[in-house]
């Protein structure tokens, strides 16, 4: 059934223009026909989940909205750990299939409470399981792709029902092949977990994976590698996001943003030795030099001649706004749109905000910070009609 809804109540900035045309079906096999339905009657479509990676700008969107808001947890598979290995660690498996309308959190909550760890970390995250692989969410050291076995996705392409494997998926920092231009519903994800039951009859306690971020080992008291109970990982994470306005409180309005607005940029090593000592960065794998190799010079067999890794590094995007001079709270003269008081890195509307106040905003950010540093920022969420 098709409905006006306004956009402003169904995404997180509580921005979206006039009401638009909508359907939700609520299982997956409406959701397909319908979608199929739409798609065959409308140029403009546009899938939205929870909404809290999206800005739409103030014109709104001119086509059928496609909100996925099927639910459910099915288990596909459950190895529980022998006795042995759970001494030395979680080994066994949790298969799951999640509907792609499941709101994350709900899930991690569900997986924490059943002892299956993996996904602990990215405790609190907005948002619906079927956008999570879209931009490979992440955050206190775990990602998606951790995680992700493969998704089950609608393609607009062949209208047919596929099984996309994770190695299809162009999984990385913040995108993956849907970000980057695949068009289809995610329909449903699976994903595989570490059964921690045995190893939690023998410790007493379900422990989550190695801790990897050290902001997070900071607050358990712990060192990175170590491993904690789960409840405890998930009520921290939840702890040290609500510091950051980085948990969906309606009672703060820093939280009607898009959560970060823009991602850590990663640059060569040899640039960021260009920035003060201080601005943090963190190595990233080295990649092949990107060169044009003369014909003699390559047989086609074995490694490429003389070809030298260059060294990546991600810094802090926080960090260069910081030092570029936009201060936690800052806002433009007359804007509704202020830079959030608890963190450089989300922008926010403060009541009443439009989309072009958000982009006015992230356009005098980018701006000091390309004036600044010469680096040039990325917005994160989707933008709908919006341009910096
Ligand atoms: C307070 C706050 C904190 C946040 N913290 C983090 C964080 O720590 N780490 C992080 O990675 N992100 C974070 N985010 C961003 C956001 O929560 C995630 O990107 C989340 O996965 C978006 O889910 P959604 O359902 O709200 O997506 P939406 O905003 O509804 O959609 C985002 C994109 O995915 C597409 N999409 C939605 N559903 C589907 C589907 N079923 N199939 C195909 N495409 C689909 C949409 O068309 C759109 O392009 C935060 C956001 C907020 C508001």
């Amino acid at each position: 059934m098709i409905e006006p809804v306004a956009l402003s109540t169904l995404t997180t900035f509580q921005i979206g223009g006039p009401p638009v045309a909508r359907v939700a079906p609520v299982t997956e096999h409406d959701l397909i026909n319908e979608t199929l339905v739409v798609w065959g009657m409308a140029e403009n479509w546009l899938l939205l989940g929870g909404g809290s990676n999206t800005v739409v700008a103030d014109d709104g969107f001119d086509g059928i909205v496609i909100h996925v808001v099927t639910r459910g947890i099915e288990v596909l598979r459950s190895e529980t750990t022998s006795e042995a290995d759970a001494v030395t660690g979680p080994t066994g498996g949790v298969r799951l299939r999640v509907q792609a309308g499941e709101p994350w959190d709900d899930l991690v909550a569900y997986s924490v409470d059943r002892g299956w760890s993996g996904i602990e970390a990215l405790s609190g995250i907005p948002g619906s399981c079927g956008a999570a692989p879209v931009q490979n969410i992440g955050a206190y050291g775990q990602e998606l792709a951790d995680s992700l076995v493969a998704i089950d996705f609608l393609s607009y392409e062949t209208g047919e029902v596929e099984r996309l494997e994770h190695a299809d998926l162009g999984l990385g920092y913040r995108t993956s092949a849907l970000k980057q231009g695949l068009r289809g519903v995610v329909l449903a994800i699976e994903l595989k977990l570490h059964d921690t039951a045995a190893e939690a009859s023998v410790l007493g306690s379900a422990l989550g994976q190695p801790l990897k971020y050290a902001q997070l080992a900071g607050a358990l008291g712990v060192q990175l590698g170590d491993r904690v109970p789960l409840q405890i990982v998930r009520a921290t994470v939840l702890g040290l996001r609500a510091d950051k306005g980085m948990v969906l409180d309606p009672s703060d309005p820093d939280t009607f943003s898009a959560g970060s607005f823009f991602t850590n940029p990663i640059v060569t090593e040899a640039f960021a030795r260009s920035l003060p000592a201080d601005a943090p960065r963190w190595p990233l794998a080295a990649e092949p030099a990107d060169r044009v190799i003369p014909l003699e010079e390559y047989t086609g067999v074995g490694p490429v001649p003389g070809e030298e890794p260059v060294r990546m590094v991600k810094l802090s995007a926080a960090w260069l706004i910081e030092h570029a001079g936009v201060s936690r709270g800052f806002r433009l003269p007359g804007s509704r749109a202020a830079v959030s008081s608890k963190h450089t890195l989300a922008l926010t509307n403060t009541g009443g905000a439009t989309a072009e106040e958000v982009a006015e905003l992230a356009r005098y950010v980018l701006g000091r910070v390309q004036a600044e540093f010469g680096v040039n920022l990325q917005p994160e969420p989707v933008l709908v009609g919006l341009t910096l």
